[in-house]
């Protein structure tokens, strides 16, 4: 028997008071939602959370739920300013701490919103919608059909803008994502995440967003692109590319950095800030909206680094992947050159040979990959490994998936065209490194 139909037999359930006896000792405290089918989870009475093992728990007795907080609130959206939708998928942005029940529980309302950054109610009507509710990390191909989706059918209604609330770990994944995916936007497109969720008191939830309401209520930006901290304090925030973007920090607020590239623009809706840092960004043309959003799965994203076996590229091979992006060291370069990894070199050889297309990145991140400045480059791509420019490895992995899910038969060509800003064709002056 599994945790939930243990409960389900004794009636109980998350937000149960109960007591029960576990190894002969006697527990009492609140349900909470178990961390595996084998246990059950308690908010003790002391605030401490216990895991009891199924197998250990003689008694279980309930009695009556506790009581779950509700906040009314009344929220009168003023008419006449521009509508801003915002679709949520998940992540830390919309989730708070329910302290009652020790788990985390999502909060996607306008209300929700309105209550965490009242000002916006002053600057544009807010119309809400849960697209899914998961963690960034658990993104798949699918929740890109439906986000591209989602923000074409938005794209034809009348709405300034849209922002897309999601968690920080791939939002930078998914920005790219619909940036290839959603052609010609006709709007500016915001991503917005949350390095701390909005109940702690140093979230940057309410900053984020009321930056992102700000810039879309006044921008003639139209386009993908991302909206987080420019430092760790309150105030600024910047536009960032969505293909050029990457999270450069597990936790701090500005984690989110552009590479190879420089903000679009900063924005600052407490000084009444909107500053354009690129002179060409991209504004509504008329050119139709058109929605290109096939994936293809079989694509992967592998690093290389010293002791690289040749049976880990056989691997792609033989399971018939149609595109693998290599993460490169330095200028893009692959352990294939002498005696020892000879058969690396010939097992990407194979590899391209049965049609599998091979992108180099460099790990480096920041700068570029070359295919001539060393004769070990030169042979790589002598066996077809195509060089990415500036790109990140990230964002080649979604474009080659992308180019191959849309038109397989021109993916290598299309791949090699700059579609969303996704590379510079040389590096500009500004991003190069003293
Ligand atoms: N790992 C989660 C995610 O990316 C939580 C982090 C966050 O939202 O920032 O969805």
């Amino acid at each position: 028997m599994d945790a939930d139909s243990f409960l389900k037999k004794h009636k109980l359930s998350s937000g149960s008071k109960v007591e029960l006896i576990s190894k002969g000792e006697t527990f009492s405290g609140v349900l909470i939602p178990s961390l595996s089918p084998e246990t059950v989870q308690l908010k003790l009475s002391s605030g401490y959370n216990a895991g009891f093992k199924l197998s250990e728990i003689t008694s279980i007795k309930g009695f009556g739920e506790i009581k779950k907080e509700k906040t009314e609130l009344k929220i009168i959206q003023k008419k006449g300013l521009p509508k801003i939708l915002v679709l949520h998928t998940g992540g830390t942005i919309a989730s708070k701490v329910d302290y009652s029940l020790g788990g985390v529980t999502a909060s996607f309302a306008p209300e929700d919103l309105i209550a965490l950054v009242p000002e916006i109610t002053e600057l544009a009507e807010i119309e809400a919608k849960q697209i899914s509710n998961i963690m960034s990390e658990d993104m798949t191909f699918n929740y890109y059909k439906k986000i591209s989706k989602e923000l074409f059918e938005a794209m034809q209604k009348k709405y300034k803008g849209i922002i897309v609330a999601h968690g920080t770990d791939t939002l930078a994944y998914s920005s790219a994502a619909m940036s290839f995916a959603v052609e010609n936007a006709g709007m500016p497109v915001l991503f917005v995440g949350s390095q701390r969720s909005p109940d702690r008191p140093s979230t940057d939830a309410a900053e984020n967003l009321l930056n992102a309401v700000y810039f879309i209520s006044k921008t003639d930006f139209a386009g993908i692109a991302i909206c987080m901290h420019e430092t760790i304090s309150d105030g600024n925030a910047v536009i960032l590319s969505g293909t050029k973007t990457r999270k450069m920090h597990t936790s701090r607020r500005d984690a989110f950095k552009p590479i190879n590239d420089i903000p679009i623009a900063r924005v600052n809706y407490h000084k009444n800030l909107i500053e354009y840092l690129k002179n060409n960004y991209s504004k509504k043309s008329n050119k139709k909206t058109e929605l290109k959003n096939k994936f293809e799965e079989k694509i992967a994203l592998m690093k290389l680094r010293p002791n690289l076996l040749p049976e880990e590229i056989d691997f792609y091979r033989k399971q018939k992947y149609k595109g693998l992006i290599l993460e490169g060291t330095g200028m893009g370069h692959a352990p294939s050159n002498v005696k020892e990894n000879l058969s690396n070199y010939e097992a990407l050889k194979k590899l391209i040979n049965s049609g599998t297309i091979v992108v180099m990145t460099s790990q480096c991140i920041y700068g570029r990959v070359y295919s001539e400045v060393y004769t070990n480059l030169r042979r790589l791509a002598e066996i077809g490994v195509i060089f990415a420019e500036d790109m990140l490895p990230e964002t080649a992995f979604i474009k080659l998936s992308w180019c191959l899910g849309n038109n397989p038969k021109k993916a290598k060509e299309i791949f090699l065209q700059n579609i969303a800003g996704e590379f510079n064709e040389r590096t500009p002056y500004e991003f190069k490194v003293e």
